[in-house]
C-alpha cells in the first residue's frame, strides 16, 4: 500500500505526474480540483457553492474540502493506495489529514513564478475530453480543436492574470508552511519540475525508490478507437 501526497505551484504539473505514476502503480489518483470541476460542470448543489471562490482564484473553506477528501476516502478501493493532489493546502487540512492517514511520501515540485505564469496562461483544456494542452510545446494539429476527440480547446476559468495571482499568493502564504510541517514530520522529495514531464516522472521514481518509468507503448491503429 502506498500513500502519497504531491504538492507544487500551479502549472507545476501535478495532475499530469499523479496520473502517470497513479497508472502504472496501480493506485488512485485524488485531484480535488478536479472534482471541484467536476461539480461545477455538472451543476450540482456542491459546484453552486464553489463556483464563484473558484474562478476568483480563492480557496474553498476547510469543512467542505475536508469531507469531500474523506467521502473520497472512505468510498473508494484503494488498495493498493492512492495519490492526492491539491490537498492539503494550508495548515489547518494538513492536521486532518496527519491525524487520518499514514502518508509514505510527499513528492514537492518546484517551479518558479516566471515559468508558472507561462506555462499556466498557455494552458488550454478539451472541453470534450479533458486533455490539456498548452500553447507552447504541445500545440493541436487543428488551432483550438482536440487531436482526439475534435472538442473545443479553453482556458480554465481560473487561468487569467488575476485569479492566477491570487493563487500564487495563497500558494506561499499557506501552503509552504504545509511543505516546511511535511519537512519535519514526513518524507519531502523535491523535484525540479522545469524538465519536459517524463524526465520529472523519471526523477520522482528514482527518489522514492520506485520501479523506472517505461513509457506507454504506443497502442496499434486498429485497436486505437475500441
Ligand atoms: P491549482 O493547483 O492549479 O490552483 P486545482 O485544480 O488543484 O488547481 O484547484 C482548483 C481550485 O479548487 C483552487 O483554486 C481552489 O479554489 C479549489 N481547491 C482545490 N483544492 C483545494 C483545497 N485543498 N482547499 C481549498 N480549495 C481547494
Ligand atoms: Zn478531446
Amino acid at each position: 500500500m502506498r500513500k502519497y501526497v504531491i504538492m507544487g505551484v500551479q502549472g507545476s504539473g501535478k495532475g499530469t505526474q499523479s496520473q502517470m505514476l497513479a497508472a502504472d502503480l496501480d493506485i488512485v489518483h485524488i485531484s480535488v480540483g478536479d472534482i471541484f470541476r467536476w461539480n461545477v460542470q455538472n451543476h450540482t448543489k456542491m459546484g453552486a457553492q464553489v463556483r464563484r471562490v473558484m474562478a476568483a482564484g480563492e480557496l474553498v473553506g476547510d469543512d467542505l474540502v475536508e469531507s469531500v477528501v474523506r467521502d473520497r476516502l472512505t468510498g473508494h478501493d484503494w488498495n493498493f493506495g492512492f495519490i492526492i493532489d491539491g490537498f492539503p493546502r494550508n495548515c489547518r487540512q494538513a492536521e486532518f489529514f496527519v491525524e487520518s492517514y499514514d502518508i509514505d511520501g510527499v513528492i514537492a515540485l518546484e517551479l518558479p513564478d516566471s515559468e508558472v505564469r507561462r506555462r499556466v496562461l498557455n494552458r488550454r483544456l478539451c472541453a470534450g475530453c479533458g486533455i490539456n494542452y498548452n500553447l507552447i510545446d504541445s500545440t493541436p494539429g487543428v488551432p483550438g480543436r482536440c487531436d482526439a476527440c475534435g472538442g473545443e480547446l479553453v482556458a480554465r476559468e481560473d487561468d487569467t492574470e488575476e485569479a492566477l495571482a491570487v493563487r500564487l499568493r495563497d500558494y506561499h502564504e499557506k501552503t509552504n508552511p504545509v511543505l516546511d510541517l511535511f519537512r519535519r514530520k514526513e518524507y519531502v522529495i523535491s523535484v525540479d519540475a522545469r524538465p519536459p514531464a517524463e524526465a520529472v516522472q523519471v526523477e520522482i521514481r528514482w527518489r522514492l525508490g520506485l520501479p523506472p518509468y517505461r513509457a506507454p507503448q504506443a497502442q496499434p491503429e486498429e485497436s486505437r478507437s475500441a
